[in-house]
């Protein structure tokens, strides 16, 4: 992919699934990244596995929904270079029927999932307007554009990512900004199988697997690919666009 090389990458919630092997993809493309977890030690794993191949990363104990750690991280790193790459990727859900379901559990998953891209687009936004480049990358969710039984508050800010993006795509165009959206659907990561638990979870996944037009879940190494491409010189020419990457699960016009 053309264009990655020397380029610097924030990228959040890489220290698990989908995040994980993205960093490891961009490292592989000469890209230098930034590794935001709210779990340190993941985030430690994930950058010093890059080292130890050769690539360079940084790692960053950040809780996303923290808006004064979200700016002072974005600092440190913009304070030795550019920040030409956002991966806002960091997520997190809980199944619950909407009726069942009560405020606190509410008022997490907008923090995470609404809030928290938001406090990263305004610390790093800015950055990239000055610069005048910059590319950002947000991992919103099937759910968002097709609903999802179970995720009706986490579908509504996937949702609201997917408007954001297409929205701060038109703001931007003119300072050399872009901004698109991708759309996992189900994929096996420690936040499905957090879902998917047991007996309910092995039906869960077999009815899925069912469903899915290629016939399997998503693995985390099916996202890096369209992400990396995304920031790369390659879609030199795409901006405000979604993309779902889910075996053909939904297939959108
Ligand atoms: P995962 O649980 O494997 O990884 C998520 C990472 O985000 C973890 O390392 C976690 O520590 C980190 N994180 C959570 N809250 C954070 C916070 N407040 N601040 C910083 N880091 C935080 O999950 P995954 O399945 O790889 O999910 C990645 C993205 O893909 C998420 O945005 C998720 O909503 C989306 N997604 C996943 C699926 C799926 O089936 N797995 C489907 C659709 C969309």
């Amino acid at each position: 992919m053309r264009g990655l090389k020397g380029k610097r990458v924030i990228l959040t919630g890489g220290g698990s699934g989908i995040g994980a092997a993205t960093c490891r993809r961009f490292a592989e493309e000469g890209a230098h990244v930034f590794v935001f977890d709210l779990d340190g030690n993941a985030a430690r794993e994930t950058a010093s596995a890059i080292q130890q191949g050769g690539g360079e990363a940084g790692a960053f104990e950040v809780d996303i929904t923290n808006r004064d750690a979200v700016f002072s991280a974005v600092e440190d790193v913009s304070g030795g270079g550019p920040v030409d790459v956002l991966v806002n990727n960091a997520g997190w859900d809980r199944l619950v029927p909407f009726i069942e379901s009560d405020t606190d559990l509410w008022t997490r998953v907008i923090d995470i999932n609404l809030y928290g891209p938001l406090h990263m687009h305004h610390a790093v936004l800015p950055l990239m307007k000055k610069q005048r480049h910059g590319r950002v990358v947000n991992i919103a969710s099937d759910a968002g554009r097709v609903g999802s039984s179970g995720e009706a508050v986490y579908s509504a800010c996937k949702g609201g990512i997917i408007a954001f993006t297409k929205t701060m795509a038109r703001e931007l165009a003119r300072s050399g900004i872009q901004l698109n959206a991708v759309c996992p659907g189900p994929t096996d990561t420690p936040l499905f199988s957090s879902f998917a638990e047991g007996e309910t979870g092995d039906k869960i996944k077999t009815a899925l697997e069912k469903a899915i037009p290629m016939g399997r879940l998503a693995q985390p190494g099916d996202f890096p690919g369209i992400v990396c491409f995304l920031a790369s010189d390659d879609a030199g020419f795409i901006t405000g666009q979604t993309i779902s990457v889910s075996g053909g699960l939904t297939m959108s016009g």
